[in-house]
């Protein structure tokens, strides 16, 4: 099995494995990096022709894949895992697999780009098992994570069995879906794991990551202490749809409507409504164009800001997203002294993102706004949870990836904890470079 990491194992971000059994290879995600889509600002990536984008570092370097590319396995919906999925298809006569919800999310950024494609797509339910070449087969081992649908790959062959568990939490009390198969995870540590390619987002982080009933618990008390005659604005990621759930439940309970803005927000809300992944209060509203957003905040402005509450994206204080229009007065919605800003995401703390979001704190502050942060939970598994899937796989090498070196070497340190050995079967490796097993 011969394993080359083409991107994601420098970074957070723009992941990319290609796994070679004999002639034959598999595809595992295709994401982009998205802190260097806001540090080249005027980039629109479907604009932008994939050498570019790849020569600013934006989307992987798919020129060291090798061999017969059979099956492109997408593990979930973040654009981080399959964001370049339209600037690297039409290259590859292969199938594009996943769970409904990241298919679909696929077609769509590959319909956004203008891009045109005759790969068959397969949607695959949690827990199922596909053959794809003779020896290949491809297990979606159902996962819990920021994203709803998320898996666990399986790469059975002939050579022994890959798990590539990028990205994953272990939550027991998910909002949406259910928990991670452990039964399963245990069943291939018994049956005999070659090797396991998992990231290292937190694993610097002490302890186990905490239930997203506890991001829920947390906003249920916020919204329901809110100050009933002000505004209130909830700002989350709009594809953690657990989270908004979470949200315009606890809005339905302190009687406020829910009234939820953006186009990223209409994209990813909008599908899981549609395919009943979510079911928002009756009340709720999703409006995506500016134009759809500009008229709606005119009328709440009208009717009373108190009777509502707004989801938006801006967590990150990202120039061009909605809560930083707001606070910008783009949309003649002038924020009021004493109303409410709910920040339920934490930063991606590079440079960039901490100056954005000081910038949005202090106009929003300025403007007389009362900031509320902390009502989040993370997406990835902390040290403790890593400890336990590598108790539970037993894998007989490991490659730690979707991560700096610092964080890819935080992975090795624990797995040495362990019993594992540095270049023996801890493999560190970096964008470009090939590794067999
Ligand atoms: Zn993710």
């Amino acid at each position: 099995m011969e394993i080359t990491a083409v991107g994601g194992y420098e970074e957070v971000g723009r992941n990319m494995t290609a796994v070679k059994i004999g002639g034959d290879t598999i595809i595992i995600d295709m994401g982009i990096r998205l802190d260097r889509v806001l540090v080249h600002e005027d980039t629109d990536i479907t604009k932008t022709k994939k050498e570019e984008l790849v020569r600013m570092g934006v989307i992987p370097d798919d020129s060291v894949v090798r061999g017969n590319v059979r099956a492109i396995a997408l593990t979930h919906g973040h654009l981080d895992h399959l964001g370049a999925v339209s600037k690297f298809v039409s290259k590859y006569n292969a199938p594009l697999i996943g769970t409904p919800y990241t298919v679909e999310l696929a077609k769509r950024g590959i319909r956004a780009d203008g891009g045109r494609y005759t790969n068959p797509v397969y949607a695959v339910e949690e827990g199922e098992i596909l053959q794809v070449t003779p020896e290949i087969s491809l297990e979606f081992i159902r996962a819990t994570h920021s994203i709803p649908q998320t898996v666990i790959l399986a790469v059975h062959s002939p050579h022994g069995t890959l798990v590539y568990a990028n990205d994953f939490k272990f939550d027991d009390s998910p909002i949406i879906g259910e928990k991670t198969d452990y039964t399963r995870l245990k069943e291939l540590g018994r049956e005999g794991v070659k090797c396991l390619i998992v990231e290292t987002v937190r694993v610097s982080e002490e302890g186990r990551t905490p239930s997203e009933k506890i991001a829920q618990k947390i906003l249920e008390d916020s919204v329901a202490r809110s100050d009933p005659e002000k505004g209130l604005i909830v700002t989350t990621f709009s594809s953690h749809i657990a989270r908004i759930s979470s949200i315009t439940n606890a809005a339905r309970i302190a009687g406020r409507t829910p009234i939820l803005l953006g186009r990223s927000m209409e994209k990813f809300v909008g599908l899981a409504e549609n395919m009943k992944i979510l079911e928002l209060p009756e009340d709720a509203h999703l409006y995506g164009s500016p134009e759809s957003v500009k008229k709606i905040l005119h009328s709440i402005v009208r009717d009373g800001k108190e009777k509502y509450l707004l989801v938006v994206t801006g967590h990150q204080g990202e120039p061009d997203a909605l809560l930083t229009k707001i606070a910008n007065k783009k949309f003649g919605y002038v924020i009021e002294k004493g109303e409410e800003v709910i920040f339920s995401a934490d930063i991606i703390p590079n440079p960039m993102n901490v100056a954005n979001r000081y910038v949005l704190e202090t106009k929003l502050k300025l403007q007389g706004a009362r900031l509320f942060k902390g009502a989040h939970v993370s997406g990835h598994a902390s040290r403790e949870d890593h400890h336990d899937l590598l108790r539970m796989l037993q894998p007989e090498n490991v490659i730690p990836c979707h991560g700096d070196l610092a964080m890819l070497s935080s992975y090795a340190e624990l797995a040495e904890n362990l019993g594992y050995e540095l270049n023996k079967n801890i493999r560190l490796v970096r964008n470009g470079q090939r590794v067999a097993v």
